[in-house]
């Protein structure tokens, strides 16, 4: 792979990522001669932007609402990118789009962190049904769990997801049946970014479920804090944020750091912003 000419976030919004902050602390680290631009595209917009990145010899990432958008745009996906059917970084080489899917490694990674102990063939319920929900989907495949509950606002997107992912995934019909049960309950919805709803109440889950929400905010979410009041095990979607991040920098430039010392220069540009 040729090394990218530029780097770029596609979202809309993007002002809230912290993508930027982190992804210029590692190449300032390697002493790599970029910027990592965030870069807020319009649905409407998205495929020229795309045409002129192949121009450019860009790679970047890609956040809501594009990553199932850009799937569709690229001419090569990875064997994870083509299972979730979304794509959150690319790169190009010689005018020819790739696309990968690291938000499958974060979750996996965010779990191994923070709920060691999931037991074998664990219960999952997925709150969401939209392209982070297909990557946890994708990671509950590689951490080999028994069965996965889509509880989802929009039922078909639920059954949809269901069918892509076989035997495993369910598309939920009783909500309080499937959190009594959980093991590990996961927020997939953007629920929380901003205000005080949480997307289910913490009393419906039963006791021994860990919670793990994608979203994240400085203080973390009120969802993350009403489960531990709650008394279960809460995490953000920090862990995660930091693992596909470090994953996509790995893809770019060939493994130029080793996994810990990206950690280690990530977690410290977005220590004040926590
Ligand atoms: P998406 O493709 O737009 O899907 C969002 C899902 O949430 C859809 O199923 C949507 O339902 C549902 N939803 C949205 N608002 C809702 C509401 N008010 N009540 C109930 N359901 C609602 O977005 P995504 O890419 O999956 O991302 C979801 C969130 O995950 C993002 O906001 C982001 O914060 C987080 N995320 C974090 C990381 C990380 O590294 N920590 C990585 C990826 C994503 P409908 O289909 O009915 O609209």
């Amino acid at each position: 792979m040729t090394r990218p000419k530029r780097l770029v976030l596609l979202g809309h919004p993007v002002e809230q990522s912290l993508s930027p902050i982190f992804q210029n602390a590692l190449l300032t680290h390697a002493g790599i001669p970029l910027r990592y631009e965030a870069v807020d595209v319009a649905p409407v917009a998205l495929a020229r932007n795309l045409e002129q990145l192949r121009v450019d010899g860009a790679a970047g990432n890609v956040t809501v609402p594009h990553k199932i958008s850009v799937a569709a745009h690229c001419d090569w996906l990875t064997p994870i990118a083509l299972r979730v059917g979304a794509v959150n970084t690319f790169w190009t080489d010689d005018g020819t789009l790739f696309g990968d899917n690291t938000d499958v490694g974060g979750f996996v990674a965010a779990v191994r962190t923070h709920v060691p102990l999931l037991p074998d063939h664990a219960r999952v319920v997925i709150l969401g049904a939209g392209g982070s929900a297909s990557a946890v989907l994708a990671g509950c495949e590689e951490l080999t769990v028994g069965r996965v509950d889509i509880v989802a606002r929009t039922p078909a997107r639920a059954e949809a997801l269901a069918l892509q992912f076989g035997s495993m995934a369910h598309a939920a019909t009783d909500l309080n049946a499937v959190l009594a049960e959980a093991d590990l309950v996961v927020n997939a919805t953007p629920i929380g970014i901003s205000g005080e709803e949480l997307p289910v109440d913490p009393h419906a889950i039963g006791p021994r479920a860990s919670v793990l929400d994608l979203v994240y905010r400085r203080g973390e979410t009120p969802w993350v804090l009403a489960c531990r009041a709650r008394g279960l095990q809460a995490t953000d979607g920090l862990t995660m944020l930091v693992e596909q991040g470090a994953l996509a920098f790995s893809r770019w430039f060939d493994h130029q750091l080793s996994p810990q010392e990206m950690r280690t220069v990530i977690w410290s540009a977005i220590g004040e912003r926590r």
